[in-house]
C-alpha cells in the first residue's frame, strides 16, 4: 500500500497548508483517510473525488472532516451514480449526521467492533482518548501493517494497537512542556516516540503538526524516544 500525505496540520494551517488528509492507496483502492480543511484541494493533484473507494473520518472534529462539506459538491456536480461512503464515529450525532447527502454520500458508524474490508484492505478501529469519540485506524493488506492515530492522549495500551506496525502516523501536536502546563487531548512528541518504542513499530512519522511550533523540536523531542522517526510533510509518500 501506498500512503501519500495530503494535510498535516492541526488544529489549523499555515499558511497555504491544510489540516489532516492522507491518501491511502494500493492497485485498485483508494481511501481517503481523514478529510480535514483543505484537503479536496490537494486531493486533486492524485486523483478526482469521484474516484476515491471510500473516506474514513477518525473523529468527528473539523480539522479532520471539515471538507466532506466540499466533497458532496464536487460529487453532486459530477452527478456521481453511486453514493460515496463516509466511515465516521457516530457521535457529535448531528454532524455524523451532516456527513449524509442526498445520493451522493453516505455516512457508515464505526466503532471498536468495526472490521471493513475495501478491495485488499483490512481496516479495524482502536478507541483513543479525545474529547469526541476518536479512534485509532488499523490498515492491514498482506503482511503489511499501518497505523493511524488520530487524535488521541497517551493511554498505555496504545502500544498494544500499533504493536510491530510498518508505519506509524502518530498525532504529535504537543511537547511535553505543553502536557506540564496542562494541555489535553493530544499527544506530545516525546509520547508519541514512546508509544512507537513500546509498540515496537518500524516507522514513526509525526503528523498534526502545531503551526505556531518550530517543527524540529517536535521531532527532537520524540527523536529522544525514538531516534529513528521524522516530520509528516505534504507530497511525503510511503510505500509498505
Ligand atoms: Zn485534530
Amino acid at each position: 500500500m501506498k500512503i501519500t500525505v495530503l494535510g498535516c496540520y492541526g488544529p489549523y494551517p499555515p499558511a497555504g497548508q491544510c489540516c489532516s488528509g492522507y491518501l491511502l492507496q494500493d492497485q485498485e483502492t483508494a481511501i481517503l483517510l481523514d478529510c480535514g480543511n483543505g484537503v479536496l484541494s490537494r486531493l486533486r493533484y492524485y486523483l478526482e473525488p469521484w474516484e476515491l473507494s471510500a473516506v474514513i473520518v477518525s473523529h468527528l472534529h473539523a480539522d479532520h472532516y471539515g471538507d466532506v462539506a466540499i466533497l458532496k459538491y464536487a460529487l453532486m456536480l459530477h452527478q456521481q451514480a453511486e453514493p460515496l461512503t463516509v466511515y465516521a464515529p457516530a457521535e457529535p450525532q448531528d454532524i455524523f449526521s451532516s456527513l449524509n447527502y442526498k445520493t451522493f454520500l453516505k455516512a457508515e458508524p464505526v466503532n471498536e467492533t468495526t472490521e471493513l474490508k475495501i478491495g485488499r484492505m483490512q481496516i479495524s478501529f482502536t478507541p483513543a482518548v479525545h474529547s469526541v469519540p476518536s479512534y485509532l485506524i488499523t490498515v492491514t493488506a498482506g503482511e503489511k501493517k499501518f497505523v493511524y492515530s488520530g487524535d488521541t492522549e497517551y493511554s498505555p495500551f496504545l502500544a498494544a494497537a500499533v504493536a510491530k506496525a510498518d508505519l506509524f502516523l502518530c498525532e504529535a501536536n504537543f511537547l511535553e512542556e505543553d502536557l506540564k502546563k496542562g494541555a489535553q487531548n493530544h499527544l506530545s512528541a516525546g509520547q508519541a516516540g514512546q508509544i512507537a518504542r513500546e509498540g515496537g513499530v518500524k516507522r514513526l512519522v509525526l503528523t498534526h503538526l502545531f503551526p505556531e511550533r518550530d517543527p524540529g523540536l517536535t521531532v527532537r523531542e520524540a527523536q529522544k524516544e525514538f531516534p529513528d522517526c521524522e516530520l509528516a510533510q505534504p507530497s511525503s509518500v510511503y510505500e509498505l
